[in-house]
């Protein structure tokens, strides 16, 4: 088990740093209160909610799956959806940009706090990048919708930065690329421990 020991259920782990994400994603959402302009965004349209919803978990099952860790693909499948909880403010009516999570600065934040939180040591790196992967699978499938526009360096700056839609396929590889080489690059560490340190 990546993300806890010594539980009964091996879904626990998953839920609680689905669910810690989500917090976090929604705690976020409340800086969107300090931009200088407000937003809201039209993908959750009751005919269109089941493919947005199904869409955005698609995206993050496939860059978790280079994990090879069923736990860590369903947390990525989760954040890459939970993250759209930065629009309920704006979906409660409150005058808020929507999408104050849509941001590279969050991905990184996110991560480290799910990872810090959740996970014993030896696991936060693989778990911190997941994360960041799903929240970059996120934002390819909202570019592949037609909604690739983030306020990606929030709550720094406050600007909506539009993605063509053909950036989708990049956004997408690179999350793969970066969960891969990470998997593969946490897996040589115990091998790098038992050779030790040099002898002189
Ligand atoms: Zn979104």
């Amino acid at each position: 088990m990546i993300l806890a020991r010594n539980t009964s259920n091996p879904f626990t782990p998953v839920m609680t740093a689905s669910a810690l994400f989500a917090l976090i994603s929604f705690v976020w959402s409340l800086s969107g209160f300090l931009s200088p302009t407000t937003s809201s965004f039209g993908e959750y349209t009751s005919s269109e909610i089941f493919q947005e919803v199904g869409g955005h978990v698609l995206f993050g099952l496939l860059v978790g799956a280079p994990t090879f860790n069923l736990s860590l693909a369903l947390v990525c499948g989760a954040s890459s959806i939970l993250i759209d909880l930065d629009h309920a403010l704006s979906a409660l009516g409150f005058q808020v940009l929507a999408r104050s999570a849509h941001s590279a600065i969050f991905a990184l934040v996110a991560g480290l706090i799910v990872a810090y939180m959740t996970s014993p040591s030896q696991n936060r790196p693989i778990l911190s990048v997941t994360i960041v992967g799903g929240v970059l699978s996120h934002l390819s499938y909202d570019t592949f919708a037609g909604y690739g526009v983030f306020p990606i360096l929030a709550p720094f700056s406050y600007s909506l930065y539009s993605f063509p839609a053909w950036t989708w396929l990049g956004l997408e590889l690179s999350a793969m690329t970066l969960v891969l080489v990470t998997t593969f690059k946490v897996r040589r560490l115990p091998l790098l421990k038992i050779r030790g340190p040099k002898s002189t």
